[in-house]
């Protein structure tokens, strides 16, 4: 028999987490969650790591489930002294049938026009379809759906037995589907691309083209990390149930390491890449930006610039990776609109900017003339 659920309602301090500046991944500066724990439970979670983890036993993880009461009364009141700006946030394990708090948080964000990210296992997220068609019409609401692995991919079943408390990835993509059909930006994200498992040219040809063939627009790539706890958890959990599989992981992942090896992780991302070009789609998440947003047209820049240096990366360009990058920050602090400092300091003058320099304020000056091509 299943180990029964226990759910423990508590009432935190707080429950925004602020960043100094957004991700190049979701671009998202803030997140909120209504739980800890999770019920879906999938084997490689990187939640049971100690930096994120309350759980003394990573058993407890997805039977022990903290429920935040007072989630929505608390973002609701951290969102009214914030500056807009995406937030990522939802959580529709079971629980959510149970207490609805990531509807109630939606709701916060609706009423406020944050724009929202939400990264699902679970076709629940459909239920509050209307909600975040809401969002989507007067901020933006990008709706992305965890998948590694498709029913038709060589490494099916054993995905299947490493996730098998969440949906389905079937039900995923048909929820997909659902969003892209109401016009909001949806896609997935192949995280974490197990070795061996997921990374195999047949399993990301099936990921890019069900992505395609369900609506989605991007399919974002990232590696396995493993660290403390999760990894014990997750080699224990491969040692009882796929020994040969466990041996290779410990060749891949020896003892110290953390991620994959940056030659690994560029030969599947330049592959996700290559397929996402050939299908049509992207392989980054757009960026969101609320209509009217007075600082529209830096976020825009600083999304290419996040663009270039991902492209760098891969390139296995390290240096131009790092000048990129530093440019996207220095754009996103920047309190002036980027075309009047253009316009103030002369195109010369965008090198003098704190983090540009020549080579990026060449390209900077470029893009400008260009135009963007939305914002
Ligand atoms: S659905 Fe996401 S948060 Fe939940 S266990 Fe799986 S990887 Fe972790």
């Amino acid at each position: 028999m299943g180990r029964r659920t226990v759910f423990t309602p508590y009432r935190p301090k707080t429950i925004l987490n602020k960043s100094k500046r957004a991700d190049h991944w979701f671009w998202s500066r803030y997140s909120a969650y209504p739980y800890i724990g999770c019920q879906h439970g999938c084997a490689f979670c990187y939640c049971r790591e100690r930096k994120y983890s309350p759980y003394d036993d990573p058993h407890d993880f997805a039977y022990q489930i903290k429920v935040k009461e007072n989630a929505p009364e608390l973002l609701e009141r951290a969102l009214r002294r914030a500056p807009v700006d995406v937030v990522f946030t939802g959580d529709y394990q079971p629980a959510e049938r149970k207490f609805g708090l990531s509807r109630r948080m939606l709701e916060v964000c609706r009423d406020l026009i944050f724009p929202v990210f939400v990264l699902e296992r679970s076709p629940l997220v459909v239920r509050d379809l209307d909600l975040l068609r809401e969002i989507h019409k007067n901020a933006h609401a990008v709706v992305a759906f965890s998948i590694i692995s498709t029913a038709e991919a060589p490494g099916a079943a054993c995905v299947r037995a490493i996730e098998n408390l969440a949906p389905a990835a079937e039900k995923r993509l048909a929820a997909m589907e659902e969003f892209a059909a109401a016009g909001i930006t949806t896609g997935t994200c192949a995280m974490p691309l197990l070795p061996e498992l997921c990374d195999d040219d047949a399993t990301l040809t099936s990921l890019v083209r069900q992505t395609v063939e369900h609506g989605g627009q991007f399919v974002l790539a990232g590696g396995l990390t493993l660290a403390d706890q999760q990894r014990e958890y997750f080699m224990g959990v491969l040692t009882r149930d796929m020994p040969d599989l466990a041996a290779r992981y410990e060749a891949l992942y020896p003892a110290g390491s953390y991620g994959p090896s940056q030659e690994a992780w560029r030969r599947v991302a330049n592959r996700v890449r290559e397929l996402c070009a050939s299908f049509g789609i992207r392989d980054r998440v757009p960026r969101p930006i609320v209509a009217g947003d007075k600082r529209a047209l830096n976020k825009r820049l600083v999304e290419w610039l996040a663009d270039q240096a991902y492209a760098m990366d891969l390139a296995g360009d390290t240096r131009g990776m790092w000048e990129y990058r530093k440019a996207a920050w220095a754009i996103e602090d920047l309190p002036q609109e980027i075309g009047l400092v253009r316009r103030t300091l002369g195109a010369r003058g965008l090198a003098s900017l704190p983090g540009v320099g020549e080579r990026m304020a060449t390209g900077i000056e470029a893009w400008l003339a260009r135009g963007p091509a939305r914002v």
